[in-house]
């Protein structure tokens, strides 16, 4: 316990949420993970692995594959890497309280332009990380950019490719958890 997962564990009661407790390790393959959160505002999680841990921020608005979109994208607090296989309920007396649905997950890949920082660790720290997903709902290039109106905001964007796509909107074509096919409306009654 400890390090980068503090603020994560200590908002959690793990006798009570089925949420995993996680340990500060190092992963050995990038992976990320877009979680659909029923809370009491409905949004999307982001989650890239970076430094063993998952990196998150909270997309009121989810994802888009359209490149003229900027998606706001509000930094919260590092999840443990196992956190990306989480689907389920948690109670609604702890932290998040609400259903949760894998929307997307796959590998990703840190793609920095020639004058980039070569290491995702400090594009990370200095606000700018270009990032190729494979997904099987979101793939090809995108860039997480941190604004300077708020502290822990930053913007998601697709960047232009063949998997850009203004026409129609991937959150509604595709609902449904990539790991049980339910919707996290169905999660959530199966729960009672
Ligand atoms: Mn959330």
């Amino acid at each position: 316990m400890g390090g980068t997962l503090n603020d994560y564990q200590h908002k959690r009661d793990f006798s009570r949420t089925p949420e995993p407790q996680g340990e500060d390790t190092s992963g050995e393959q990038p992976i990320f993970v877009v979680q659909k959160h029923a809370a009491s505002r409905l949004h999307y999680d982001l989650r890239l692995a970076i430094e063993g841990v998952l990196k998150s921020w909270a997309l009121p608005k989810g994802p888009s594959l359209d490149p003229t979109q900027e998606r706001l994208a509000m930094e919260t607090e590092d999840h443990p890497l196992a956190y990306a296989q989480f689907e389920g309920v948690i109670p609604a007396d702890e932290y998040g309280g609400s259903s949760v649905i894998v929307w997307d997950q796959g590998t990703y890949s840190y793609e920095p332009d020639d004058q980039d920082e070569p290491s995702i660790a400090k594009a990370y720290r200095a606000g700018e990380i270009k990032f190729r997903l494979h997904g099987q709902k979101l793939s090809g290039r995108f860039v997480l950019l941190k604004t300077r109106q708020q502290r822990n905001s930053w913007l998601l964007i697709k960047q232009k490719d063949e998997y850009a796509d203004s026409g129609q909107d991937v959150l509604s074509a595709r609902p449904e958890s990539v790991l049980s096919r339910q919707t996290v409306e169905e999660v959530a009654a199966d729960a009672g």
